[in-house]
C-alpha cells in the first residue's frame, strides 16, 4: 500500500523527513517546541500569525509549507490549539526515561491532570501508557483544547494523541465491580476479575490463562470453569468460541487413585 498524507491520512516517515517544521533533538532537550507536521502544501496559514514570537513563517505562497524557526519558539501550545489541520504538537525531552508530548483535544469529557491514559500514535494504535499532566482550555482556543501527558522516553516520536476518556456513571460502576466479582474458578478461587486482568495482560489462550492464574488446575481439572474461561476469552478478544474450546488436555483428565492404574497393568 502506497504510504503518505494523500494515500492514507497520516505523514509518512519521508514526508516528516522533509518538512520544516520538526525541530532538532538538541532543541527539545532544551524545553517544550513545537513539532510541526504539515506536509501537504495547501492554502492555509493561521499558524503563521497566531505565534506570537514569529516563529513561523509560511510566506507567499500561502500553499508553502511552514518553516519553524526552533530557537524563537517557546513551546508556548498557541499554535497547537490554532491549527485547523491539528498538524502541530509540542515535544519536551525531559530525561532518557521521560518525555512530555502536547496535542490538540477536542473530546468531552476531558481528561484530569493525574488520569493515566492510552496514548496513541499518529494511527491511533495505542502505543504506551501516559499521565495526564496539563490540560488547557482558555477561551482564546475555541473549545480545542490542549492537553500535555508524560510518557516513556521511546515513544516521544511516536505519541501524538491518546484515546478518548470514557468517564462510567457510579451505576456503571458498581456493575462493573460486581461483574469482576463473579467466581468463575472455584478450586483455585478466581473471579471474573482475575481472567480479564491476565486476558490484559496478555494471554489469548485457555493454556495461558492457566499459566497465569492456576484456573482449571484445582481439582476440577478445569470441569467447571474451562467454558466461562473460553467464554471471557471469546468476549474479550472479539473471537468465536469455538477457537478456544477445548483446551489442551493432559493426563490426568482428572484425579483418579493408583489402584485404578494397577488394575489395568498385565499380571506378569
Ligand atoms: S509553540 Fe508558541 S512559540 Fe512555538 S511556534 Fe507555536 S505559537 Fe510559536
Ligand atoms: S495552520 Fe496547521 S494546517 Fe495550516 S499551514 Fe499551519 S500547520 Fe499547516
Amino acid at each position: 500500500m502506497k504510504e503518505g498524507v494523500r494515500y492514507t491520512g497520516i505523514a509518512s516517515e519521508e514526508e516528516l523527513k522533509n518538512s520544516f517544521g520538526i525541530p532538532s533533538a538538541a532543541r527539545m532537550k532544551q524545553g517544550p517546541v513545537a513539532v510541526i507536521e504539515c506536509v501537504q502544501e495547501i492554502p492555509c496559514n493561521p499558524c503563521e500569525g497566531t505565534c506570537p514570537f514569529g516563529a513561523i513563517t509560511i510566506g507567499d505562497p500561502i500553499t508553502n509549507l511552514p518553516h519553524l524557526n526552533e530557537t524563537l519558539c517557546t513551546g508556548c501550545g498557541t499554535c497547537v490549539a490554532m491549527c485547523p489541520g491539528q498538524a502541530i504538537f509540542l515535544v519536551n525531552d525531559l530525561s532518557e526515561q521521560e518525555a512530555e508530548v502536547t496535542f490538540p483535544f477536542e473530546y468531552w469529557p476531558l481528561p484530569q491532570v493525574g488520569d493515566e491514559v492510552d496514548a496513541v500514535n499518529r494511527a491511533g494504535e495505542v502505543v504506551c501508557k501516559g499521565r495526564v499532566t496539563k490540560v488547557r482550555n482558555p477561551v482564546a482556543y475555541k473549545n480545542t483544547c490542549v492537553v500535555t501527558i508524560s510518557i516513556p522516553n521511546a515513544f516521544k516520536d511516536d505519541v501524538r494523541s491518546m484515546k478518548r476518556v470514557i468517564k462510567q456513571t457510579p451505576m456503571e460502576l458498581a456493575e462493573q465491580k460486581e461483574r469482576a466479582s463473579q467466581l468463575v474458578c472455584r478450586c483455585e478461587e478466581l473471579t471474573r476479575g482475575d481472567i480479564e486482568k491476565a486476558i490484559d495482560e496478555g494471554a489469548t489462550t485457555i493454556d495461558g490463562i492457566k499459566r497465569r492464574t492456576r484456573a482449571g488446575m484445582g481439582l476440577c481439572q478445569g470441569k467447571s470453569c474451562e467454558r466461562l474461561v473460553a467464554r471471557i476469552l471469546s468476549e474479550k478478544l472479539g473471537r468465536p468460541l469455538a477457537e478456544f474450546l477445548p483446551a489442551t488436555y493432559r493426563a490426568p483428565v482428572r484425579p483418579i487413585s493408583m489402584g485404578v492404574i494397577a488394575d489395568n497393568c498385565e499380571k506378569e
